[in-house]
């Protein structure tokens, strides 16, 4: 219809995002993919883009009336958030809403990880218990471990504070020290690394954090060392980390994420010490339907009062 504003969504979002918007917007949805494939009419209709994953400079350049971009996840690293700042598009997130979700995944995963339940579990499946006996004693345990966070935002305290029960020492390395917490603090996470025995990983993908796990990190984290990585997987050196495990460099890994999604190494899925989710740390339904209500809200705030509900850091340091 004439009058209502075109919300563009590429590829798959949660369907109570559309669900919502459908109330106010018209939607126009279109695959995923290098190029897209609709008339310069039909994309000068679009003011706003509702997405999940990608959302590439090539994309935002063939959307002349684009006023916003609101991104289903708190990680947004999909989005050209530079493209759409030289042009003062407007970028949102879904911070918050996920954040015991995630935390409480990762505890759950570092648990798996050491302690071997979800082969534990196969174990029992498969009729071993019955035809081999107990399942082997995990060489690892929790107990007595010191835990390094890289990244101690939203999420990483969420994790911290779970642990806290679990009597662990907890350290962590971010690019500036919090005043708020008890834990000690790392300048570096090659000095991190160099003191703790288990390394969880939540930062966002940015060229620092790319890479930033390499074969010098696992080697100082060392033979007993577990690494859980939930962030991002580029954080990560993924031949490294394989080579690592593969020769008790580092004892194991437990992932939620990879570098290439959805495609996992097979030397990955080949090895005993690993514990493996397919990017899973906030997907139950509740938290699911509150980052959709979330993008939505974003959308009809911007739209019907001009402002934003939760912009990224980039927006807000632009209106400072
Ligand atoms: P926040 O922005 O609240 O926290 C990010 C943390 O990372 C901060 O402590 C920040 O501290 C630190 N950080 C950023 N850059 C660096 C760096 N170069 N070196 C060391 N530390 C750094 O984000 P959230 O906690 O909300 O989310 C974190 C990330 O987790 C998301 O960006 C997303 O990619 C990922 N995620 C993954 C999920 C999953 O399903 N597996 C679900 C949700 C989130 P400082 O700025 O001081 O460096």
């Amino acid at each position: 219809t004439k009058d209502r504003v075109a919300i563009l969504v590429p590829g798959y979002i949660n369907p109570r995002v559309i669900a919502r918007l459908n109330e106010l917007f018209d939607i126009i949805a279109v695959p995923h993919g290098p190029t897209l494939d609709i008339s310069d009419e039909e994309a000068a209709l679009v003011r706003g883009v509702a997405v999940s994953g990608a959302l590439p400079a090539s994309w935002i350049a063939r959307l002349p009336k684009l006023e916003i971009i609101s991104n289903f996840g708190v990680g947004y690293d999909g989005v050209d958030v530079s493209a759409a700042t030289a042009r003062g598009i407007m970028v949102t997130n879904s911070p918050d809403v996920l954040n015991d979700e995630v935390a409480d995944t990762t505890v759950a995963l570092l648990i798996n990880t050491v302690r071997q339940l979800p082969q534990a579990e196969a174990w029992l499946r498969q009729g071993r218990w019955a035809s081999e006996g107990h399942y082997p004693l995990t060489p690892l345990s929790l107990k007595g471990r010191h835990v390094g966070l890289q990244g101690l935002g939203r999420i990483g305290i969420e994790i911290a504070r779970r642990l806290e029960p679990f009597k662990v020492k907890i350290s962590y390395h971010t690019r500036r020290p919090r005043a708020d917490v008890p834990y000690t603090y790392h300048s570096s996470l090659l000095s991190l690394v160099e003191t703790v025995d288990t390394l969880i990983s939540i930062v966002p993908k940015t060229p620092e954090t790319t890479g930033s796990i390499n074969a010098e990190v696992l080697k100082a984290l060392g033979p007993n060392g577990v690494l859980i990585n939930v962030g991002r997987g580029t954080t990560v050196d993924q031949a490294a980390l394989i080579a690592a495990l593969r020769d008790g460099t580092i004892a194991a890994a437990g992932l939620d994420v990879f570098a290439n999604e959805p495609n996992v190494p097979q030397e990955l899925i080949g090895l005993p010490n690993v514990s493996l989710l397919p990017h899973v740390a906030s997907a139950s339904i509740p938290t699911r339907n509150a980052m959709a209500d979330l993008v939505a809200d974003n959308l009809i705030s911007w739209f019907t009062t001009g402002k934003a509900l939760t912009p990224v850091p980039e927006m807000r340091q632009e209106s400072a």
